[in-house]
């Protein structure tokens, strides 16, 4: 069983990256903002207070967004594990994350932090705004999700390496080229 948190700012790479982990690994793939997009588009109560936060290019509260984790945790048959993709993004939500595993006799086998400068992070953002049409992906916005993931989210890199399980991974180059390097991580881990 292999439970892996895939990290990094918006824009790094995690769900192109996710696409690759899940059909190699076989793993269960838990998208939180695609969980919470969703809900918006089906205008669910969890849906309509998501939108205000989102929009703001701020976070969910920790409470919906950990509740919300654990009814798709409970939802989740897959054995071979769950890769994380944007959650945990606090350090409340890491510390969650780890009780409700290990409450089910799991853990996390690693946490991949891509690492990607600001300069390209913003030039892909916008660059996905024009192709997918997301609200959330104009400049205004993309630079306050900047400034909440190196505000609130990077702590969370703190925490994995007081657990042993981060590794740092430079995620400039070819999808092939930062795959493989993700496949030693989870190989070595
Ligand atoms: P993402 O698709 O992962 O970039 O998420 C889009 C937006 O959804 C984020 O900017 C947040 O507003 C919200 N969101 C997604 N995941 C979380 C999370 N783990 N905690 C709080 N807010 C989240």
């Amino acid at each position: 069983m292999k439970n892996i948190v895939i990290f990094g700012p918006p824009g790094s790479g995690k769900g192109t990256q996710s696409e690759f982990i899940i059909n190699k690994y076989k793993l269960q793939h838990i998208s939180t903002g695609d969980v919470l997009r969703a809900e918006m588009k089906n205008e669910t109560p969890l849906g309509q207070e998501a939108k205000k936060h989102i929009e703001q290019g701020a976070l969910v509260p920790d409470s919906l967004i950990i509740d919300m984790l654990e009814k798709c945790l409970d939802d989740n048959s897959n054995d071979n594990g769950v890769i994380f993709d944007g959650f945990p993004r606090t350090v409340a939500q890491a510390e969650a994350l780890k009780v409700m595993l290990n409450k089910r006799g799991q853990d996390i086998h690693v946490m991949l932090n891509l690492q990607v400068p600001d300069e390209v992070l913003v030039e892909r953002l916008i660059k996905r705004g024009e192709e997918s049409g997301r609200s959330d992906d104009n400049l205004e916005t993309i630079q306050k999700r900047i400034n909440v993931y190196n505000e609130q989210t990077v702590p969370v890199i703190g925490f994995y390496e007081g657990e042993n399980k981060h590794v740092a991974i430079e995620g400039v180059g070819t999808i092939e080229e930062i795959a493989a390097k993700i496949t030693a991580a989870i190989e070595n881990a």
